[in-house]
């Protein structure tokens, strides 16, 4: 069976993590540090926060911006659940919109869903492809929008406009007019979950791109203290000698990342340029090639002008089936040994929501999309010969 993405763990990671475990020193400490620093230099964001997930990243800065009962953020039908319960946890709204034929949120179908409660937008980069960041910019930016947003706290105050929170859950090393994806947004929070392009098992970061007059470094030394319980100390620096007093200055958090976990990530991180990317997009333009010219396919766009993706997931789309059809069609791919997947199932089709009374008939492009979609395998140990079987099996699946 060929599996759909395992993580690829080698000696090089198995050597870091022991190394971290023998060193004495196995959560917070000198190696999330340097995880940081790496990413910091990767995506051109001088302020790097890791965290223990995507979910709890991008919960920590709704708090932090205030996001509470009353207020409403924007989030995008199709996209994984963790968008929206981390909106839910908050006490407030989300308000779903529908997506484009590519996946990315719809920027006019976002302008018509802000009202003077609309305190956050949730773009989410599915598969690694990137949002229109320029129109989703400007729009927050306009007069009329601006006039609408309705402070509620000094943040919110200072900021004077809706906060663009980008979910870049799949867009590491992803690139929008050339530049990596992390710097388009106020803030972006990616995910290194066990099944992402780059893993530590569990983890995640928040880039700082506040405008003036936010000052991101000193942002980041609160974050800090903030997903560790509002502790003034960590515990490393507890560990120095007559250093044990303390002091707790908000009840915050516990999300913070551990340094057995960043070990993985470092290594991932030194070869994720030079050997993953390079792979993943060997693997897309294959099935492109073989899929392109076949009228039963539909493929997906992952490169333009402006554009480049981070090869994260492959979303093929069949041509004139239904919902039903896919899934046989999906069940006939297994039969073969191949394993697929769908990315994702719309939030207003999940019984939480939908008995929220959101209703997937409002979102008509994010069902299209969803009815026909199947994810191929993508992966760094994904053979040539792998890549060939499972052309063969959808072909064959597909007996239209
Ligand atoms: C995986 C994923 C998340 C959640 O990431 P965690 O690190 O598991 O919290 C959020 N959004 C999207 C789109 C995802 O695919």
């Amino acid at each position: 069976m060929i599996p759909f993405s395992p993580p690829r763990i080698d000696d090089r990671t198995l050597e870091e993590v022991c190394a971290t475990l023998k060193s004495g020193w196995i959560t917070t400490g000198p190696r999330v540090r340097k995880f940081e620093e790496m990413l910091s230099d990767y995506c051109k964001v001088n302020n790097v926060l890791c965290v223990s997930s995507n979910s709890a990243g991008m919960e920590l800065m709704l708090h932090w911006f205030g996001v509470g009962p009353g207020d409403e953020v924007i989030v995008p039908a199709y996209t994984y659940c963790a968008t929206a319960n981390v909106v839910v946890h908050c006490g407030a709204t989300p308000v779903m919109v529908d997506v484009k034929e590519d996946f990315g949120i719809d920027v006019e179908a976002v302008r018509r869903a802000i009202t003077p409660k609309t305190k956050v937008i949730m773009p989410v980069d599915i598969a690694g492809f990137p949002c229109d960041y320029d129109e989703l910019n400007q729009l927050v930016r306009e007069d009329a929008v601006r006039q609408m947003f309705t402070p509620t706290n000094e943040i919110q105050r200072q900021l004077g406009r809706i906060l663009l929170l980008e979910d870049a859950a799949h867009s590491l090393g992803a690139r929008y007019h050339g530049q990596p994806l992390g710097t388009q947004a106020d803030l972006a929070v990616f995910s290194f979950h066990a099944v992402k392009n780059l893993t530590t098992a569990e983890g995640g970061a928040i880039c700082l791109n506040l405008p003036h007059p936010f000052d991101n470094e000193a942002l980041y030394k609160q974050l800090k203290i903030k997903s560790l319980h509002g502790q003034s100390k960590d515990a490393l620096s507890k560990t120095q000698a007559g250093n044990w007093r303390y002091d707790v200055t908000e009840a915050g958090y516990k999300c913070n990342m551990t340094d057995v976990l960043a070990a993985i990530g470092i290594v991932e991180l030194e070869r994720y340029d030079s050997e993953t990317l390079p792979r993943r997009k060997q693997i897309f333009d294959a099935y492109s090639n073989a899929f392109r010219n076949d009228s039963r396919f539909q493929i997906p766009t992952y490169e333009t002008a402006e554009k480049q993706s981070s090869y994260h997931v492959y979303p093929l789309r069949i041509n004139n089936i239904t919902e039903q059809q896919r899934d046989e069609i999906m069940q006939r791919i297994f039969q073969l040994e191949v394993s697929v997947n769908v990315h994702f199932i719309p939030l207003p089709m999940l019984s939480f929501y939908r008995n929220a009374g959101y209703n997937i008939q409002n979102y008509p492009v994010t069902y299209d999309n969803f009815s026909r979609e199947i994810s191929l395998p993508v992966y760094y140990n994904l053979s040539d010969q792998q890549v060939q079987t499972v052309i063969e099996a959808v072909r064959q699946a597909v007996t239209l």
